[in-house]
């Protein structure tokens, strides 16, 4: 069974507010930083509420889950799909944005799950499927969930990994998991052709490098052949120091996979306007590592 996204895109005729925000996205200012890949910015004053989340244990735990179905808006449809719902993103970043959530309240989890994002990369073939760690960029780590964009299969980062050979991590019958560097990031991409496969290539890597799933971010896309490319990009921090910064230092910005992949969102004009691309390289840099090495040494 496939998902059939247009019709959830065609639902928001009756729920003008999430309408009104899909709408409010052609006129997201855009301008492009000259690194090396390109990173895009975007000024999105709606995704302030996102970016701001606090996130710490106890705000989660004082809230109600807004992806608990009793929480949401009786207008918001969804479509069942296994033990998920698929939903429109009410406060997008891209024209085509879904949020995939567990059907029940368990906490953000990748393992376990490498093989629905796997699943969900086919069944939403125009699609990058992704998975925010619950401490890099979830901004609700108390309750599993994907999302997707039609719109992130062209970041170039994305590209520059996929296009990467990289450095061979794991090789056998499962398939390949590389490391790539090219983008200036450590990225890992799993090359694979099985969904259980993907799941247990994604075990293997994440025992070598002892890999944190709460400090990663996951992304799958499927080729016309159906072979699924999943990159994972391991995190070292959340925000950068920006974030906390006073005055003409501050930025406003949480990276999340949208951010690591070079599609920075930003809530506050005078961010959008004053951020440099020695300051897209300087943020990347506090957040990701840069090399496999680096990695290794850190873990040790
Ligand atoms: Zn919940």
């Amino acid at each position: 069974m496939s998902i059939d996204a247009h019709t959830l895109f065609d639902s928001l005729t009756s729920w003008p507010e999430a309408r009104d925000n899909y709408m409010a996205l052609d006129s997201v200012e855009q301008r492009t930083l000259p690194t090396t890949p390109a990173t895009r910015l975007f000024f999105n004053p709606a995704r302030v509420r996102s970016t701001a989340a606090k996130v710490d244990a106890e705000s989660v735990r004082r809230r109600p889950c807004f992806l608990c179905r009793p929480n949401r808006p009786a207008r918001q449809e969804y479509v069942l799909w296994r033990d998920y719902e698929v939903l429109v993103n009410p406060f997008p970043i891209f024209p085509h944005h879904l949020t995939i959530v567990s059907s029940i309240h368990v906490p953000q989890s990748l393992t376990g799950r490498v093989a629905d994002l796997f699943a969900l990369a086919v069944e939403l073939p125009q699609y990058a499927v992704f998975f925010n760690g619950g401490q890099c960029g979830a901004s609700a780590p108390d309750h599993a969930h994907f999302q997707a964009a039609m719109e992130l299969r062209e970041s170039e980062v994305l590209r520059a990994i996929l296009d990467d050979g990289g450095k061979p991590i794991v090789s056998n019958a499962d398939g390949l998991v590389v490391a790539s560097e090219a983008s200036g990031r450590l990225a890992y991409h799993i090359v694979c052709h099985d969904a259980m496969r993907a799941a247990g290539l994604f075990a293997t890597l994440a025992t070598l490098r002892t890999l944190d799933e709460n400090m990663l971010n996951a992304v799958a896309t499927c080729r016309r052949d159906g072979t699924v490319d999943i990159v994972i990009v391991p995190r070292r921090r959340f925000r950068p120091w920006q974030f906390d910064a006073q005055g003409e230092a501050q930025i406003m910005i949480s990276p999340a996979t949208v951010e690591v992949l070079g599609l920075f969102v930003l809530p506050r004009r005078e961010d959008f306007e004053k951020i440099s691309a020695a300051d897209a390289i300087d943020i990347i840099s506090q957040v990701c590592f840069t090399s496999d090495n680096e990695l290794t040494i850190s873990n040790k």
